[in-house]
């Protein structure tokens, strides 16, 4: 018999968890997701609960935001933990933790934790993906940003998050009016 692979469960497959703050989910996120799914049986997208961050959605929200997203996707779920992500992980019989990488910026702080998570549990291993050209700008952050301003962030976020966020922040939800060579 082939000898069980590390990060697979006889019931499982190969299960990523993609922990984050997720606040909210961008297509920057998404794209991730969907891309592991090339190398995972199942992606568990882990919504940090971290009050210190000062987050905009309640975890709730950005579960649900995730639910409805991934719902026709079975191999996604969305979870919510506190504390050590290594703990949180150990649970789930998972041993790949997945982030993504934008500029450079993000390596110097991804490097640490992927060092700090494999000195707390060495069985873990941290899988980084590249983040796509059309997304290496978007982050949770400056969608936030931009849209609190007024801006657009269509085709950085989904029509739902969009949406969700003109609510926060009691903003017009308006259909986009196409400007014709007429007007
Ligand atoms: P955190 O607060 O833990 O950084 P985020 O929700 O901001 O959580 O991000 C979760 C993960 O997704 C991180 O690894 C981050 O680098 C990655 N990520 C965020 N935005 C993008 C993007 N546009 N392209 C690729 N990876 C991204």
């Amino acid at each position: 018999m082939a000898k069980k692979k590390k990060g697979e469960d006889k019931n499982m497959g190969k299960v990523a968890i993609y922990p984050g703050s997720f606040d909210p989910i961008t297509y920057g996120h998404i794209d991730i997701v969907e891309r592991a799914l090339e190398i995972f049986d199942k992606v568990i997208i882990a919504i940090a609960e971290n009050a210190e961050k000062r987050p905009l959605f309640s975890v709730e929200e950005r579960l649900q935001m995730v639910r409805t997203l991934f719902k026709d996707t079975p191999n996604v779920l969305a979870d919510s933990f506190k504390g050590l992500l290594v703990n949180y992980v150990a649970k789930t019989n998972a041993k790949v933790i997945l982030r993504g990488l934008r500029a450079t910026s993000d390596f110097e702080y991804e490097f640490h934790m992927a060092s700090m998570n494999r000195s707390l549990n060495t069985h873990l291993d941290t899988l980084f993906m590249m983040t796509s050209k059309d997304y290496f700008f978007v982050s949770s952050r400056t969608i936030k940003e931009v849209t609190k301003l007024g801006g657009g962030v269509e085709g950085l976020v989904p029509d739902l998050v969009a949406r969700r966020l003109k609510e926060k922040f009691k903003l017009p939800i308006t259909k986009k009016r196409q400007i014709s060579w007429d007007d």
